[in-house]
């Protein structure tokens, strides 16, 4: 039985995940606003334009940090749980995992972080530790895993409580708005670069947010880069030859010479067959998205010679230090449209249509 004593404060918050029992006494603060509320975007049910409302500011149960938001990154994969075409999120969800801002609470054993410190904060929210891929160096596919801004609040907030053995600190070269996007963007664009292997003929499709610090870091990493994008995009196309693509066209175009791999951003099946064919032998096409329409069927003869096709699923928190730990020396820069808190519908929709140049980031 538990008993709730002096001193203990049995918090009941629907904006977490989870109700906890939490001694107040070890909750720190930098001040004594623990029962207030916060401003959120609110995805009630899927295809329902998210709502503001004012909703409990989380509190950080035993293992997290409270983190006052200052940017958080809007990505592709957002839509995908707005559309529902990722099963059973939590609802309503507080949707963003690539959400930069400064610690102002720690829940008891989360002093890897202290009060003031910046931290990001990713996709893999938390993972088990135990499971076959956990104990061998796969978080990134563990069973049990959860995602922010999926199964956990996320970054379209003021506030977000997150695990702190799953936060990461940041290169001082960002602002912070422009730190979101190496949240996911650059985690998942990083993590697809290693399945790459050594290519150094790398096709990219979709010229979005991910590509667009791919990119970068392939081209100081002395590769060469061919971009693809859909038809007519002549400003993704031309923003990519900026960027250091040696090559920029549609995405039925045949590059000039061949590829070693190609990685594919955009959630369109139809391109793994288009990527297969501009590969040379024993070349990769890497899938980097969660979700992928269908794979049109075709013939043997674009496989055969060793080529390979492959996804990447999420991050570990490895690829997560890696990654952050390169970026300012290539350097990456990102290139934002940020938007308030409020305008998170007009951002998602400019990410469908395709409207967006580098990445939309909440600035809040
Ligand atoms: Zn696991
Ligand atoms: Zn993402």
């Amino acid at each position: 039985m538990h008993h709730v004593t002096v001193g203990h404060a049995l918090l009941t918050n629907p904006a977490t995940a989870l109700a906890r029992l939490v001694p107040v006494s070890r909750v720190r603060y930098n001040s004594p606003q623990q029962f207030s509320t916060m401003r959120a975007m609110l995805l009630d049910v899927p295809r329902r334009p998210l709502r503001a409302a004012d909703v409990p500011r989380p509190e950080p149960g035993p293992g997290q940090v409270l983190i006052a938001v200052n940017a958080c990154g809007v990505c592709r994969t957002d839509l995908h749980i707005f559309d529902a075409e990722l099963a059973n999120p939590k609802l309503p969800l507080v949707l963003g995992h690539e959400i930069v801002g400064t610690v102002v609470a720690t829940g008891p054993g989360a002093g890897r972080f202290a009060r003031g410190e910046r931290v990001g904060v990713p996709w893999l929210g938390w993972s088990c530790g135990e499971c076959r891929y956990c104990r061998t160096a796969r978080e990134n596919l563990c069973d049990r895993a959860r995602f922010t801004g999926y199964q956990i609040d996320g970054g379209y907030a003021e506030y977000a409580a997150a695990d702190a053995r799953f936060a990461f600190r940041l290169p001082g070269e960002y602002a912070d708005a422009d730190a979101a996007p190496l949240l996911c963007a650059g985690l998942i664009g990083y993590r697809s670069l290693v399945a790459a292997g050594d290519a150094e003929r790398l096709g990219l499709y979709g010229f979005g947010a991910a590509a667009h610090i791919v990119a970068q870091l392939a081209r100081h990493q002395g590769r060469r880069v061919f971009a693809f994008t859909r038809a007519g995009d002549t400003d993704a196309q031309r923003f990519a030859l900026e960027l250091g693509a040696v090559w920029a066209g549609a995405s039925d175009d045949r590059p000039p010479e061949p590829l070693d791999a190609a990685i594919i951003f955009a959630p369109v099946g139809s391109l793994v067959p288009m990527a297969l064919r501009t590969v040379a032998k024993g070349g990769t096409v890497v899938c980097a998205g969660i979700h992928m329409s269908e794979i049109p069927a075709f013939p043997y003869d674009l496989l055969w010679g060793e080529r390979v096709v492959r996804s990447v699923a999420n991050l570990t928190r490895k690829d997560g230090e890696e990654f952050l730990a390169l970026a300012p020396k290539a350097p990456v820069r990102t290139e934002i449209e940020s938007y308030p808190l409020e305008h998170a519908n007009e951002a998602l929709g400019n990410l469908r249509a395709g409207r967006v140049r580098g990445a939309a980031v909440l600035k809040i």
